[in-house]
């Protein structure tokens, strides 16, 4: 049995980033949202593109204005107006000052704005009330980026504000990567779908949703497969004919010891090589990760709890692998936070509380969820923002004590 670091690590060796060069496409900036950058991005403009002016003012020749004060103000003669987007047509001479508003571009002979509430206006002259520091208001070209320069490295995700940079880059087509392919199904011949009606002994099959649900909520593409009987003939055609098309598969259930377990044996007999069986964590215990040549495959256990909580720690880090995002993207995200109440451990295990993570007053604490946490109780999952954890060989974390919480969406 791996712990979770062992197990976390070896998931991240084993599956394949996106190849850059055979899973890209374009797609128009409007529908980058959510996408993942596949190439740099540079800039032939620097930004800003001219000098310009950060207020409405005026511009001026700094050593016109350097000793102005309310007693003795400076008079300037106003020789043009420039509004943002219109070229100016004149150059500043001694004494000559142009009305500038935000964003227009910096008449030559100009170094430095005035900002008008430090000016009064008669006619076609102003007089200016205060000194300015040399430079005032000005934005200077290239100074927020050089063109040429890296502006966007690939591997990221693309969200308003990469959106927004694009946009000014003049980007209206974005290489990304393609969407990855998610095959999900769920095993057991006591399930069925939310609209069949329940027989004594079945169960709702409730891991296709969530999973789809975590697996969509990630941008990425479901191939639903729905119920999959304890068969292992149903199973192995099931498998091999998925894999040729999805990059990666998720079923939940058959992965245990019982009698029914069979997905182990069917990836063994279709040549996948087998990297994970059993992972020390609580709830998730029976986890089987394997690899066929172009498709990763994940056995999660069939316990709603235990499914949801191994994909959220293990299968979500791969999935942003596999979409290529860079390596600073897979880890999951663990917060320190003051817990609000017990939280007992598993010993052997490394035990995952769910509960909500807040902030009061600035600072993260756990409030762990009430009611039974029983890896087959779903019905207190909801809600859930965090994953406590209790590591191995600790029986308890007290109230008031910190403890490490995985944030989950
Ligand atoms: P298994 O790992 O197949 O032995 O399943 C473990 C437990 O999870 C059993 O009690 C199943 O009934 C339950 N279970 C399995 N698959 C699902 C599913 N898709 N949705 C909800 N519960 C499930
Ligand atoms: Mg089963």
């Amino acid at each position: 049995m791996l712990s979770v670091e062992e197990a976390e690590s070896t998931i991240l060796n084993v599956v394949p980033s996106l190849n850059p060069q055979a899973n890209v496409e374009m797609v128009n900036l409007s529908n980058a949202l959510g996408r993942v950058l596949a190439a740099p991005v540079t800039s032939d403009h620097d930004f800003p593109h001219w000098d310009n002016s950060a207020m409405d003012g005026y511009a001026v020749r700094y050593a016109d204005v350097a000793d102005c004060s309310p007693d003795s103000p400076k008079v300037l003669e106003i020789i043009e107006e420039i509004p943002a987007g219109y070229p100016p047509k004149k150059t500043l001479a001694p004494g000559q000052t142009a009305r500038i508003f935000t964003g227009a571009c910096l008449p030559t002979g100009a170094d430095t704005i005035v900002i008008q509430e430090e000016t009064q206006r008669q006619g076609n002259q102003v007089k200016i009330f205060a000194a300015p520091e040399p430079k005032a208001f000005v934005r200077h070209q290239g100074v927020f980026y050089q063109a040429g320069a890296a502006l966007l490295e690939a591997g990221i995700p693309l969200g308003a504000a990469e959106i927004a940079v694009l946009a000014a880059a003049q980007c209206p087509q974005v290489p990304v990567f393609r969407r990855l392919r998610v095959a999900i199904f769920s095993t057991g011949d006591e399930l069925v779908t939310p609209d069949q009606a329940l027989q004594l002994g079945q169960l709702v099959d409730s891991n296709l949703y969530a999973l789809t649900a975590l697996v969509q909520g990630m941008g990425m593409e479901v191939l639903p497969l729905g119920i999959v009987a304890d068969h292992p003939e149903v199973l192995q055609d099931t498998i091999a004919r998925t894999l040729l098309n999805a990059d990666v598969i998720l079923s939940t259930g058959g992965v245990s010891v019982g009698d029914y377990d069979y997905v182990e044996r069917v990836l063994t007999s279709l040549g996948a090589e087998l990297h994970i069986r059993s992972v020390a964590i609580k709830p998730g215990k029976p986890l089987t990760v394997a690899t066929f040549a172009e498709c990763v495959y994940f056995g999660l256990p069939g316990n709603p709890v235990s499914a949801l909580v191994t994909c959220w720690r293990f299968v979500q880090p791969a999935l942003r692998k596999l979409s290529g995002l860079s390596e600073g993207y897979w880890k999951p995200v663990f917060i320190q936070a003051r817990s609000r109440q017990d939280l007992h451990g598993g010993g052997k295990r490394e035990t995952y509380l769910w509960g909500q993570l807040r902030i009061v007053k600035g600072g993260y604490e756990f409030e762990l969820a009430t009611g039974s946490h029983n890896s087959a109780n779903l019905v207190n999952l909801a809600g859930t923002t965090g994953l406590a954890v209790v590591p191995i060989g600790q029986s308890l974390i007290a109230q008031g004590e910190a403890v490490q919480v995985l944030q989950v969406s």
